[in-house]
Formats: C-alpha cells, structure tokens, sequence
C-alpha cells in the first residue's frame, strides 16, 4: 500500500481508510471467491462439453451458414446458463436492443406484458411506450402492458400478481429485472426470483417469463430457471474481452421465435456471419466468472470504505450481492461530480479527461458518467455515473481486476479529499 501511494500521491490518511475498508471487506471478499470457483468449474465443463477448438474462432463471411464458430457458442451459453438453447449475437448492439427483441419475439397484437419487479429499467420506457404512443413502440401495436411494484423489502406482491393473472386473460409476459438498475432497492437473488416463478406456475402455465439479467450473471452459482434470460456482452458475460454484443438464453421454442425477430421468419438462427474472429467471445466468457467476482470484491471495497465516511450506501457492506452495482448516495451535486471525476482518473483509457454532467437523451435530468473503458461504454470495466438530482446517487460498477479497484478506491478519495468535500 506504501508503494502504491508513493506513486500515486496518495496521503497517508486516505492509504489508512481505503485500507481499513480493504481489511472489513476480506471476509465478504473471500466468499465471492467461493462463487467464482464454482463458476469457472461450470463455464470449463462447458468448453469441453462441447468441444470447443481453435476452428470455432474463424472469421465467416456472407450468410454465414453453417458458421460453427456461432452455433457453437450458442450452444456454450446455453450450457453456462443452464437453458436450452440460446440465441448470441455480435450484432446485438445492446442489452436494451436484446430486450428489445426478446419483448417484440414473443408479444403479439392483444397481448399484455406484466413486469412483476416495478418499472423496468429506463431504456425501455420507449421500447414498451409507457409514457407515450409513441410509434413503433410495442404499445403502438397494441401490446398492453401492466406492472407490480416490489415493497420496501424487494419482496414481490404476490397477491396482486395473483389478481392481475387470474383476471386478465391478455398476460402472455410476465417480466422480471434481477438486477437494481437505477433504482434505490436491494437486488434480485437467484432464490427469490425461483420462487416466483414456481408461485406464478401454478396460476398460469401460458405466460412467458423472461428475466432481464443485466449485471446479475455469475454473481451467484446458478442462474434464474426462466423461460427466457436476456444480457449484454460488455457486461457480465463478456468477461470484458468481448467487444459489443448480446445474449438471448432459454427455451428452444422461445428462442426460435426471437431469433425469428432478429432475422427473420424463416431464417431465425441459420443465417449470419461474422468478419472477425469469435475468440473474444468465448475467452471472454471463459474469463467472466474471475471478472465479475473483481468487480464484486471492489463493490464490497467501495461499500465499507464510502459507508464509513458517512454515506448511505447500498448494498450495506456485508449484505449478500446479487448484481455487480454499489450505489453510493453523496446527497449533494458536488461529491457526486468530484467522486465521478475521481473515477475517470484511475482509468487506463482517457483518464485525461474529465467528466462533466451533460443532458443526455432520453433522461430529465443531466447526468455524469466517468467511463475510461477499452470498450466504449463497457460497464463491467470500472465506471461510474449518476443523474444530478436528489438524493445524487452514483451508480458505481465494474473493474476488471480487484487491484485496479482498489486504485480506484484510493485515486476517487484522494480527489474528494483535495476538493475539500470529505474531511479524514
Ligand atoms: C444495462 C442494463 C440494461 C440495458 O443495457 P444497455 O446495454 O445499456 O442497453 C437493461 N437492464 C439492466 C438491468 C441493465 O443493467
């Protein structure tokens, strides 16, 4: 620690908090290494299941049939995910687009969608139309859409889900988001959402459930037994090595069909080449069980370390993780703005630049973001960002080592410290 702050101008009293955060922590440290271990004994059982070889890496070009190096690692997630089939596409550009296509896949004119876990997160607003008609919207096809607020405990109501299912004949989705997103409340486990499946199985066994997964993957030994599981590629599962990308994961007939959205009705998983190599794919997913528990491990760090200095934060350092996200809460403009800047600093790309709020689109309010990733915008490198409005929560995620966390850690505190924002 006393090298690391020679060279990085850290002051004695920062290197004495981080480290007295980093000492709390070992314990909850340690038992995310558990988990990952289990992960990486199931992510390597799967490579060998199904054979994976160097050939699978090639390059294909045109339509792309017969591209193993795709179906293969279609096929790999599905194992890793415990589904059956799955659907993993570079030309996914998002998370919020394989939503996108798992919602229009499997909802049709006179349908109704009911997201059991509160709002979904923000991007889809437009994707359902919630707020407006807009067109193109699921709800300017007359899709309907209904939601269920979790109470104060993240527990779900089940009593109200029981009503909606039993009196609105329409629900053909059921929607579950495991992980917090931008919202102020505990994370989904694997357990909970296992739960309500089974309890929603024994009302209605012709709805579809699908769970967003962003950010919850590998942070626990198993995945959710839904129907359908959706994620992003610079998130999670992409171990950080994969460049752009998406995943549908779940029943084989669920899967056609939003394969059949992401071609077309006909062609579904047959066609579609990609012109570099797949490699990055699969070492990422090779990679991603040791990613994301760094991520976890420095999720815990930021936890005690902000906790200590007095800021709400949540999850409470200790409390069980189920998502890859510390919310941190600053409760003004400024340590929120310094805390993001902080961040950008200890990164290995742009770290020259600083972050200001900007109004980006879609959102009320102006937001900061600090992102000095090899991938644009990739969220399991370390990043930060929060929108500038009460209580100015930031949103902290990410890093692909637990040492560049732990720089993280020390670079962000420093800053705030010299800003005169937090007294040691
Ligand atoms: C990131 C995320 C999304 C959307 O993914 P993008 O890649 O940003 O479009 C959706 N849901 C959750 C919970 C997420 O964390």
């Amino acid at each position: 620690m006393q090298a690391i702050g020679a060279l990085w101008h850290i002051s004695p009293a920062v290197l004495e908090a981080v480290s007295k955060a980093e000492m709390r922590a070992k314990r909850a440290q340690s038992l995310i290494d558990e988990v990952a271990k289990v992960n990486q004994a199931r992510v390597l059982a799967a490579f060998q299941k199904e054979k994976v070889a160097l050939r699978h890496f090639a390059p294909t070009s045109g339509y792309g049939y017969d591209d193993t190096g795709r179906d293969t690692l279609d096929a790999l997630f599905a194992d890793v995910l415990g589904t059956e089939d799955a659907l993993v596409r570079p030309q996914i550009a998002s998370g919020t687009h394989a939503l996108g296509l798992a919602l229009f896949g499997l909802l049709r004119p006179g349908d109704k969608m009911f997201s059991i876990a509160g709002a979904p997160y923000d991007t889809l607003e437009d994707v359902i139309g919630m707020k407006s008609n807009r067109d193109g919207s699921l709800s300017s096809w007359g899709v309907g859409y209904l939601q269920s607020a979790l109470n104060d405990e993240a527990e779900f109501d089940l009593e109200y889900i029981r009503l909606c299912l039993e009196k609105e004949e329409s629900i053909r989705l059921i929607f579950i988001q495991r992980s917090r997103g931008y919202a102020w409340r505990p994370s989904l486990s694997v357990q909970k959402i296992d739960e309500v499946i089974r309890y929603i199985r024994q009302i209605r066994d012709d709805v579809c459930i699908v769970v967003d997964n962003c950010y919850g993957e590998f942070t626990q030994t198993r995945e959710p037994q839904a129907d359908v599981l959706v994620g992003s590629l610079i998130k999670n599962p992409g171990g950080g090595l994969a460049p752009t990308g998406g995943y549908i994961a779940g029943k084989k007939a669920c899967v056609e069909k939003i394969a059949e959205r992401f071609t077309t009705p006909g062609i579904g998983k047959e066609v579609g080449s990609y012109y570099a190599s797949y490699q990055p794919f699969y070492q990422g997913l090779f990679m991603a069980p040791t990613v994301v528990a760094a991520s976890l491990k420095t999720a815990e760090l930021f936890g005690h370390l902000y906790s200590n200095l007095g800021f709400d934060v949540l999850p409470k350092p200790g409390d069980s993780r189920y998502d890859i996200i510390q919310s941190i809460r600053f409760g003004a403009p400024d340590p929120l703005i310094a805390f993001c800047q902080g961040i950008q600093t200890a990164s290995p790309v742009d770290s020259f630049v600083v972050p200001e709020p900007w109004d980006m689109p879609g959102y009320q309010h102006q937001v900061i973001m600090a992102a000095g990733a090899f991938t644009q915008g990739a969220s399991i490198e370390m990043s930060a960002d929060g929108p500038i409005r009460p209580p100015y929560t930031a949103y902290f995620q990410g890093g692909l080592t637990y040492e560049h966390g732990l720089l993280g850690a020390l670079v962000s505190l420093q800053k705030m410290v010299d800003q005169k924002i937090v007294k040691l």
